[in-house]
């Protein structure tokens, strides 16, 4: 069965320490904590997207080293499939991810209902990407994260769906997005560069969308719960609508927004990244 929601992205390993302050330069401080956890907003929005029921692959490239290894190994628990893996030696393994690996996928991204992308591996692979998926007729949800005042313009014209969160859309546009109505604002000005649909997260409040069939703004709120970490939300909003659009096309994109806004809802109630990202089974049936 192909993969219905293919991410093109990036795999991060996070080293995170807790202490009670930021050490000074040159100073040790001593932490209370210590864990290793699993990041990257690609590999984050394929595990959202997976975590969920969809049928899922990640085209990323990892270091050979421990890392890169048990990184792999983390993607196949979630059950995603990762195909053939392209390994080099070198940290920034993320940013050799190149268009011959792209060309080696194609295939699976041809064949997907939905291509996602962001920015933390070469901008010019994830246009690539974008393009080769709108030349088959494949939905493209571009999350543009993290945000380059000179985006090149061509991602406007080639993300079905544009979903950044407030200070994204305030390095694209200039305009600190501090309101719905700047929110509103903003989504004016990025349809006006060509996406077909533009949502911008706005945390605890949920998100704004616009599109160019609804061109009047449309407020889509989140529920209230208790946040106890808000790391990773926006991956796990934009792994959720990837996972909606695949599996419930004819849903509204009101609905598919609210449905995703819950399920990022509950990734804040949790600490830590992927590790705060719901499964199907625990989740409310209704949002299925
Ligand atoms: P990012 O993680 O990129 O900064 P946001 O903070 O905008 O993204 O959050 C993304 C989504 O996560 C929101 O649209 C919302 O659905 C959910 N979310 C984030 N923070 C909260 C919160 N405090 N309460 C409820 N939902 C939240």
């Amino acid at each position: 069965m192909a993969a219905q929601v293919v991410v093109v992205g990036s795999c991060m390993t996070d080293l995170v320490s807790l202490t009670t302050r930021l050490p000074k330069a040159g100073e040790t401080v001593l932490g209370h904590k210590f864990f290793i956890g699993f990041g990257g907003k690609g590999a984050n929005q394929c595990v959202q997207s997976a975590r969920l029921g969809a049928n899922t692959s990640l085209i990323c490239k990892v270091g050979k080293d421990s890392f890169g290894n048990d990184y792999v190994e983390n993607l196949k628990k979630n059950g995603i499939s990762t195909g053939q893996n392209v390994i080099v030696i070198v940290p920034g393994a993320n940013l050799l991810l190149n268009f011959e690996d792209l060309k080696r996928a194609s295939d699976v991204i041809c064949k997907a209902k939905v291509l996602v992308c962001q920015l933390e591996i070469t901008p010019a692979v994830s246009l690539e990407a974008l393009k080769m998926a709108r030349a088959s007729g494949v939905k493209t949800l571009f999350n543009p994260a993290p945000a380059l005042a000179d985006l090149d313009p061509q991602f406007y014209i080639y993300s079905d769906i544009f979903c950044c969160n407030e200070t994204e859309a305030e390095i694209l546009t200039g305009i600190p997005v501090g309101n719905l109505e700047d929110a509103e604002k903003v989504g004016r000005m990025l349809l006006e560069r060509g996406c077909k649909l533009v949502i911008v997260t706005l945390g605890a409040e949920g998100c704004m969308m616009i599109s160019v069939e609804e061109p009047i703004p449309k407020h889509v709120p989140a529920g209230k719960v208790r946040a106890v970490d808000t790391t990773g939300a926006g991956d796990s909003f934009v792994g959720a609508l990837a996972f909606y659009l695949a599996y419930y096309p004819k849903l509204s994109m009101e609905e598919m927004i609210r449905k995703s806004n819950c399920i990022a809802s509950v990734s804040v109630q949790a600490s830590g990244t992927q590790s705060s990202y719901p499964y199907r089974k625990d989740l409310p049936q209704d949002l299925f």
